[in-house]
């Protein structure tokens, strides 16, 4: 093997294993659950079906409240908080007579 390929090879390979521990890192920086990192409430998971099965560890998120929308790590999911809209409709009573 050639002097160029030895050094191709090596630098190469150096170059891809930074990368590769660059990502890694990054990835492991990623909060876990589902709060966003700017404003600290709950997130919505975006669903993609490509994503999904590449990465399942992870969950694409959208923020409600900040428009904040990217990566974070499965993990606890925050309790959602009942709103009026949904606790204090429910199901009405029927009338009883005519
Ligand atoms: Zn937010």
């Amino acid at each position: 093997m050639s002097d160029a390929a030895l050094f191709v090879l090596i630098f190469g390979g150096f170059a891809v294993l930074r990368i590769v521990a660059a990502t890694v890192a990054f990835l492991f920086i990623l909060p876990r659950g589902d709060r966003c990192p700017n404003c600290d409430r709950p997130t919505l998971r975006v669903e993609s079906i490509l994503f999904d099965r590449l990465l399942p560890w992870f969950r694409k998120s959208w923020c409600l409240t900040c428009g904040w929308h990217g990566l974070l790590r499965c993990g606890p999911l925050s309790e959602s908080t009942p709103s009026k809209q949904y606790t204090g409709g429910g199901v009405r009573p029927r009338r009883r007579g005519p």
